[in-house]
């Protein structure tokens, strides 16, 4: 079993629903188990700006696929969630990164772990921060909770 980290997001339609609906479809895969998951914190959209707030969390689980079969079962979720993928960076209802899967380096044309974009993300970084303090960041061998989140807005999101 390897333990990996995976940030979701959505910012079409009934948000909370789709990062619950995604976390659920994951568990039930076999071969999956999701074993931690962060609050959910809210995010004004990066990149394309013209598009609603994001709402992202991270969620560790514990996985005996391999890193390419993990991402696979991880886009098939969001097929099942109907993203659209139309614009890069545009809204979706749900979209599903790996970021670390246990100490590996991955770099090929489908994969690239740990993210590459993980340290610009205050949405991966903070809710990782709060899961995962102690696990370690396998290019600069840097624990998590060390990283310097950057400032964009992040707030824990409360529903209702
Ligand atoms: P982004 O997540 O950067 O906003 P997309 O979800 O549209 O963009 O990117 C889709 C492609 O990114 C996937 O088909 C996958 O092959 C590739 N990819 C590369 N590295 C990763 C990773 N660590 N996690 C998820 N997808 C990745
Ligand atoms: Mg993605």
């Amino acid at each position: 079993m390897v333990e990996a980290y995976l940030s979701l997001g959505s910012n079409m339609g009934e948000r909370a629903y789709h990062l619950r609906e995604a976390l659920s479809l994951l568990d039930q895969i076999e071969g999956i188990n999701v074993t931690k998951v962060s609050s959910i914190y809210e995010t004004a959209p990066i990149g394309y700006t013209d598009q609603d707030p994001f709402l992202n969390l991270c969620a560790k689980v514990e996985t005996s696929l391999a890193p390419h079969d993990l991402l696979h079962r991880c886009l098939d979720v969001e097929r099942r969630l109907h993203r659209v993928r139309e614009i890069r960076w545009g809204p979706r209802t749900c979209d599903i990164d790996i970021i670390l899967y246990g100490d590996e380096q991955i770099d090929d044309n489908e994969l690239t772990v740990p993210h590459p974009r993980m340290r610009e993300r205050a949405f991966v970084i903070i809710p990782l921060q709060e899961i995962a303090p102690r696990a370690v960041e396998p290019v600069l061998h840097q624990a998590i909770g060390e990283i310097q989140a950057p400032d964009d807005e992040v707030e824990v999101y409360r529903e209702g």
